[in-house]
């Protein structure tokens, strides 16, 4: 299936010179939703996962229902103050400052098997700031899933060395 073609390009959005890749048009088709679920759980079913992270926000809508198709659990990873219980807290750097994502104490215990998803990746900040809050809590980061790849930034160069599925390039 031409995933691409379900992809709607924005520009300028959500500042001037930049080119947003909006997957709600590919989530409101059925087919196409199905085929991105389930192609992302054909392609790391075989990574061993025991449970799907997933990122604030649009990681939350690719990590559940692949999280269900692999037949394990999904934890989320949120912006600060969201979670309810402990918290296990990382600091990155954005382009411009910082940033600070949480995920519950409890949700993780060291040697779990991790899968990081997210629906894009771009610089890769977000991603290898996710996989570094799993591995300081001792889990084992086996791979990462994302539905787009965008190249020329060069996230994958930041992330540690284990399997990364895209579905779709730029
Ligand atoms: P990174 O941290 O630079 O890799 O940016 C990835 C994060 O920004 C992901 O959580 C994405 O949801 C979001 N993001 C960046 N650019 C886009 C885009 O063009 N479309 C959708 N999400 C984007």
């Amino acid at each position: 299936m031409d995933l691409q073609s379900l992809i709607r390009d924005i520009p300028d959005f959500p500042k001037p010179g930049i080119m947003f890749r909006d997957i709600t048009t590919l989530l409101r088709d059925p087919a196409g939703l199905r085929y991105t679920i389930d192609t992302l759980a054909e392609k790391t079913e075989s990574l061993g996962a025991e449970c799907i992270v997933g990122m604030e926000s649009r990681g939350f809508i690719v990590g559940a229902p692949l999280a269900y198709k692999l037949d394990v659990g999904f934890i989320p990873v949120r912006k600060p103050g969201k979670l309810p219980g402990e918290v296990h807290s990382i600091e990155y750097e954005l382009e411009y400052g910082m940033d600070c994502l949480e995920v519950h104490q409890d949700a993780l215990k060291p040697g779990t098997r991790v899968l990081i998803v997210d629906d894009l990746i771009a610089t890769g900040g977000t991603a290898g700031a996710t996989a570094k809050l799993v591995q300081q809590i001792g889990c084992q980061l086996v791979g990462f899933g994302f539905i787009i790849e965008l190249r020329d930034l060069q996230g994958r160069d930041r992330l540690p060395d284990v399997p990364i599925v895209t579905l779709v390039e730029y």
